[in-house]
């Protein structure tokens, strides 16, 4: 099994589904992971409770990542409490779905806000330590609709690709120092936000999806180890989606 003893993590949108796994899978190779949330403190503790029953260690932090002043916080406290970040797992997410001729000016910042503007306000807190570490590792959960666009979704479409962006762009200015960056394209995984879509459209998602079912969050966990175990690979777009998109 992979290891990531004596490794520093910070998962944001870590209390509820795919975060939530990302931070067991981690603390599992022997990681400290900080469990971020917003407003599910319950949910963040019990992830906390169940990596600390299985002899792991972890710590919930309450920041909204869509302000920099909590991301600024997130980061620094992190810092000053384990002395290192070795890796960043920009999850937090959301969605305001609604056709654009419907959607409000609020719904359009919110989205772009919580989804794009927090990986800015987490990264720029963060770089300088990692540049210094001359290590670190960058992992943007991005999404296929940032890829391939969706009906009612060009808030989080935009959002989604504005990631990817970022992550390629970022990537070039830190692969000599030996931070990478990537991102991830989760497809359609059963959580909590496709909880959220009506039955009926989603048997039509899972129609077209080749695989016939909807992901696990583990098997976006499994993209996020094998990301933050390579050196050597930066820059990239990693799809975890069934085949759905190619
Ligand atoms: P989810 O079950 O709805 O969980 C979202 C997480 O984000 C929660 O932990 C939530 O914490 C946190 N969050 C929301 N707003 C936040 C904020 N302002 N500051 C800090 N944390 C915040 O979502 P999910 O399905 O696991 O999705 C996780 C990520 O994967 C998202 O970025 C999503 O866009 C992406 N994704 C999901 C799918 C999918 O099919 N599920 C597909 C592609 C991409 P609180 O509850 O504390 O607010």
């Amino acid at each position: 099994m992979l290891s990531l003893k004596g490794k520093v993590v910070i998962v944001t949108g870590g209390s509820r589904g795919i975060g939530s796994t990302i931070a067991k899978e981690v603390a599992k190779r022997g990681a400290t992971v900080v469990i971020n949330y917003n407003t599910s403190l319950n949910l963040a503790e019990k992830v906390v409770e169940e990596i600390e029953e299985s002899g792991g260690k972890a710590f919930a932090y309450k920041a909204n990542v869509a302000l920099s002043n909590d991301a600024k916080n997130l980061i620094e406290t992190t810092k000053n409490k384990f002395g290192r970040i070795d890796i960043l797992i920009n999850n937090a997410g959301i969605t305001r779905d609604r056709t654009f001729r419907n959607l409000s000016e609020e719904e359009w910042n919110e989205v772009i806000n919580v989804n794009l503007n927090s990986v800015y306000n987490t990264t720029s807190a963060v770089i300088n330590t990692m540049l210094e570490q001359k290590y670190g590792r960058i992992i943007n959960i991005s999404s296929i609709i940032g890829q391939a666009g969706g009906f009612g979704q060009t808030n989080y479409s935009a959002s989604k690709a504005g990631m990817i962006g970022f992550t390629k762009s970022l990537a070039l200015e830190t692969a000599k120092y030996g931070v990478t960056v990537n991102s991830i394209c989760p497809g359609y995984i059963e959580t909590e936000m496709t909880g959220q879509i009506p039955d009926k459209i989603l048997d039509q998602i899972v129609a077209k999806i080749p695989m016939k079912r909807l992901g696990k969050t583990n098997e976006v966990a499994e993209a996020v180890l094998f990301l933050a175990n390579s050196d050597y690979i930066t820059g990239q777009t990693l799809n975890v989606n069934g085949g759905v998109y190619m």
